[in-house]
C-alpha cells in the first residue's frame, strides 16, 4: 500500500461517456478535434482544482473548467450558453498531460485569463 495518495482530481476520472453526457457528442467531437490539432496552449491548474487554458479556435479563447459541488462547470470567453468545445479541449489536453506524466503548472491568481472567462 502506498502511503501517499494522489490528490483528489476529478478530471483524472472523467471518461468519454461522462463528457458526452455532460455536453453531448456535438460538442465533444469538435473539442477533441481542437485538442488533437494542438489548439490548447498554456494549460494550467487553478488553486481550486480547475483548469485554465488558451484555446485557438476561430479566435483565441480563454477557457476555464472546474468542478463545483460535483458539477462540472465551463466558463469560456466564447460566452456560449453552456459548456463549449473549448472547455472540452482543455479537459482532453489535461488528460493527455496526465497520461504523459507532464507537469501542469498552477495558474497565478492574477492570470489574465481569469478576467476573460
Ligand atoms: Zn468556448
Amino acid at each position: 500500500m502506498e502511503d501517499k495518495k494522489p490528490e483528489n482530481d476529478p478530471f483524472r476520472e472523467l471518461t468519454w461517456g461522462d463528457l458526452t453526457v455532460w455536453v453531448g457528442r456535438d460538442t465533444v467531437s469538435p473539442g477533441q478535434r481542437l485538442q488533437r490539432r494542438g489548439a490548447v496552449d498554456e494549460l494550467a491548474k487553478t488553486p481550486n482544482g480547475g483548469l485554465l487554458a488558451w484555446v485557438r479556435a476561430e479566435e483565441r479563447f480563454a477557457a476555464y473548467v472546474v468542478f463545483e459541488d460535483g458539477e462540472l462547470l465551463c466558463r469560456c470567453a466564447c460566452h456560449g450558453e453552456s459548456a463549449c468545445e473549448h472547455g472540452i479541449a482543455v479537459i482532453l489536453e489535461y488528460i493527455a498531460h496526465l497520461k504523459k506524466n507532464l507537469t501542469v503548472p498552477i495558474a497565478p491568481s492574477n492570470d489574465q485569463r481569469f478576467y476573460l472567462v
